[in-house]
């Protein structure tokens, strides 16, 4: 399939299958091969509803060692429904994956509950900067070893005045992960980010 020919492994390739999806969206053709061939940092300018979750959840399941239980990729997002949306999707991207689980953490729920699936062990955590940030300093969550950052749509996580969080987060991981940036829109504050966080970054349009 065409999906087959960016270089995804046979079991994200059955489970897209399940899911039907049958062609590759734009953003995805365009995101899937630099991110699975390479660690590069990559700013994609992309709306919602282009395929842009699979854009960078295809490759993030591709790349996460599920041999080890630590917390290898973050996804932040801006509201508890995205959140909650990455989440399911990822599960669903990753069915046939032994061992990953995905975490998805956000405020107005249980923090206890969150800390213990946590606990459990989620190599991906997808999660709101606000709750975020307060599971950091409560030291029930370490990122300090994750291997990806995901920012998706930079742009509203930003209008929605987290980018004080932002920063703080990304400041207690490693800096040579690799960040892979999503957002309709490019204003100053995203330009900043960018600029602050990520390394050389190729950029994609669609
Ligand atoms: P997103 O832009 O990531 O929110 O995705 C929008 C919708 O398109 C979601 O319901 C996805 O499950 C679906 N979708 C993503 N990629 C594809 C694809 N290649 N073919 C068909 N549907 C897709």
């Amino acid at each position: 399939t065409k999906f087959e020919a960016l270089g995804l492994q046979k079991s994200l390739l059955d489970a897209i299958t399940d899911m039907g999806f049958e062609t590759p969206s734009e953003v995805q053709e365009k995101a899937i091969p630099i991110l699975l061939e390479s660690e590069t940092d990559l700013v994609a300018l992309a709306q919602t509803g282009t395929g842009k979750t699979a854009a960078f959840g295809f490759p993030l399941i591709q790349k996460i060692d599920s041999d080890s239980r630590t917390t290898q990729g973050l996804i932040l997002s801006p509201t508890r429904e995205l959140c909650l949306q990455i989440t399911k999707e990822m599960q669903a991207y990753s069915k046939y994956e032994r061992n990953i689980n995905v975490v998805a953490i956000y405020g107005g729920a249980s923090i206890t509950e969150q800390a213990r699936q946590i606990k459990r062990g989620a190599q991906i955590i997808v999660a709101t900067p606000g709750r975020m940030k307060d599971m950091i300093s409560r030291r029930l969550v370490d990122i300090s070893k994750i291997d990806y950052c995901v920012l998706d749509e930079a742009d509203e996580m930003l209008n929605m005045g987290f980018m004080e969080d932002i920063k703080d987060i990304l400041s207690g991981t490693p800096n040579d992960k690799s960040t892979w940036l999503f957002s309709a829109t490019m204003p100053r504050e995203v330009a900043t980010i960018a600029k602050k966080f990520m390394h050389s970054p190729q950029e994609i349009t669609v």
